[in-house]
């Protein structure tokens, strides 16, 4: 069974408010699409844009990245 900390057993100990306990939280991170160099389609014929599928016309896409809590060194908690 994984460790429950949302009693307060140990008081020393107080969950991270950074990441909300996980010990790690996500981010995103904006990159221009390297498919259609940000313009969100491919080509273009006839007046109709060839919708880019890697960044979905976007021109840009976004990274999910899993980032380890620097606050709690992704403990989850912290100390008082
Ligand atoms: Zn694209
Ligand atoms: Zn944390």
């Amino acid at each position: 069974m994984g460790a429950l900390i949302n009693n307060n057993q140990d008081a020393e100990y107080t969950i991270c408010p950074n990441c909300n306990g996980e010990g790690k939280y996500s981010t995103y991170s904006c990159n221009i699409c390297p498919d259609c160099n940000g313009k969100g389609y491919l080509s273009e014929i006839n007046g109709i844009k060839q919708l880019c599928d890697l960044c979905s016309g976007k021109g840009k896409y976004e990274l999910l990245r899993q980032i380890t809590c620097r606050t709690c060194n992704g403990n989850g908690k912290i100390r008082k």
